[in-house]
């Protein structure tokens, strides 16, 4: 009935929690830390879940993601079910009496990655070349995009099995037709996050963009939290397709809001002129109506008094200012910067300052990662912000800690999940992965799987979203990130 840690002078009882003594052995030369954290976690485990009496597995790695460089290798966690009982050095982790052992040495360990950004729904198109012509592309996916809700599953279910393959254990999703089948698609796969059902509301498509969103408020009214926590958000598309009234009402609703903001510089020319490529397109989907003005204003500076009020995903920024990045601090939004695809559009143009990311993470603004359809990538058989760190450590050298938190924590909090569930730490987790690199190699391992492209491997997971984990401090509370 009780838990013992022993080493050869030491022993401590954790109280009594199972029908079975549990003795945990640390060597007497070590720090018995984190064996005590074994025998704390196991306490818990066994208190919450009386009946569970599977062994945790102890996964040994040559290297931990995010663990001091210090550190020697083999790197342990000791894992069960969907929560993390220590990670240590594995000469002072204890393995678990009759638990099982997975050995990856010439491995990294990376948690489950978060992708704040990507429009599952288009996944059956697969990547696409582009030929320089927005309005072209645009077309392009007008063309093929799946409309039946049969059709649309079908292209979610693929995004999501392609997600799980780039090691994804949430997803920011963009329903791009105003449909709930993306986000019960998602559910049904199990993959945790938010599915924005897109607004297209300008012009004549105002009242058509209110009553989607009556629509929604109505389908989704009385829900109740669901095993795979899929919540349901609203994306004004972006601000050359929706009003600002669009901006409103979508916000209004309470519901979690994202959208492409500042993409290309063709927004910045309507949102300030009222002209160019996107008013072209608008009148000639008949959307364009003389209600719509010249504001005079930066996309950015446009939206900015929604900002100033609620907590939004922005997707791209690609063209900011200085004195945007005050205003984007003084908000609560979280950008999410999708590299790949920018560079597959262009963005920003060569004759524009480079993509402010690593400003906007000084600042204490929040970057995430997304991967925006797949029509942008090169990696056919699989959706994921792991090979958008790859591209950004790749281009910038940006310090892998920093591209791990934008790939991580920083997607989880703006998606409303636990920013903790993406580490490897102590406590309930989606998922852990690894990534092969060459031991033999004096480089860091991180820098190593940065500069390779093998896909992840889910050593742990991906398990459902963990509804018992606690909420803590978000990456923007922490202040700023230094890349
Ligand atoms: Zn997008």
């Amino acid at each position: 009935m009780v838990v013992r840690l022993m080493t050869g002078s030491y022993c401590t009882t954790a109280g009594p929690v199972s029908p079975a003594t549990i003795v945990c052995y640390a060597k007497p030369s070590r720090s018995v830390e984190p064996a005590l954290s074994v025998v704390s976690a196991l306490s818990q485990v066994f208190h919450e879940h009386p009946a569970m009496n599977e062994p945790p597995t102890l996964i040994l790695a040559g290297a931990i993601a995010g663990r001091p460089e210090t550190d020697r290798p083999p790197q342990a966690v000791i894992i069960h079910e969907n929560r993390i009982l220590t990670v240590g050095c594995a000469d002072e982790v204890p393995p678990p009496p009759g638990g099982s052992r997975i050995d990856r040495h010439d491995h990294l360990l990376l948690p489950a990655l978060v992708n704040a950004h990507a429009h599952l729904d288009l996944t059956h198109l697969g990547p696409q070349p582009y030929q320089g012509d927005f309005r072209a592309w645009i077309d392009l996916i007008r063309a093929g995009r799946a409309n039946e809700d049969d059709a649309i599953a079908d292209s979610v279910r693929l995004g999501v099995k392609l997600a799980r393959a780039g090691g994804i254990g949430a997803i920011g999703d963009i329903a791009g037709i105003g449909s709930l089948m993306p986000g019960l698609t998602q559910r049904a796969g199990g993959l945790p996050g938010v599915s924005f059902v897109e607004l297209f509301g300008i012009g004549r498509a105002e009242s058509t963009a209110a009553q989607q969103v009556e629509r929604l408020v109505a389908a989704t009214a009385g829900e109740r939290p669901d095993p795979t926590p899929v919540t349901f958000g609203l994306q004004p598309h972006a601000p050359y397709s929706c009003s600002l009234a669009t901006y409103r009402i979508a916000a209004e609703t309470g519901f979690p809001l994202a959208t492409h903001l500042a993409e290309t510089r063709s927004e910045i020319d309507f949102v300030q002129n009222a002209r160019g490529p996107f008013r072209e397109m608008l009148e000639s989907f008949g959307l364009w109506t003389d209600r719509i003005r010249a504001t005079g204003q930066h996309p950015i500076d446009h939206l900015a008094p929604l900002l100033r009020g609620h907590a939004m995903l922005l997707a791209h920024v690609n063209y900011c200012e200085t004195h945007h990045l005050d205003l984007l601090a003084e908000t609560k939004a979280t950008v999410v910067y999708c590299p790949r695809a920018s560079a597959y559009f262009g963005h920003p143009e060569k004759d524009a300052a480079p993509h402010r990311y690593r400003d906007m993470l000084k600042r204490g603004i929040p970057v995430a990662l997304g991967t925006d359809s797949i029509l942008c990538l090169n990696t056919p058989d699989r959706i994921s912000v792991l090979d958008e760190m790859r591209f950004l450590y790749q281009r910038d050298r940006t310090a892998p800690a920093v591209l791990l938190q934008m790939a991580t924590q920083c997607g989880a909090d703006a998606l409303g999940l636990s920013p903790s569930c993406f580490t490897i730490a102590p406590g309930p987790v989606v998922g852990l992965l690894a990534l092969p690199f060459d031991p033999a190699d004096p480089r860091d391992p991180f820098e190593q799987v940065l500069e390779r492209d093998d896909p992840p491997e889910w050593v742990a997971g991906p398990f459902p979203y963990p509804h018992d984990s606690t909420s803590e401090s978000s990456p923007r509370s922490q202040g700023a990130i230094a890349p």
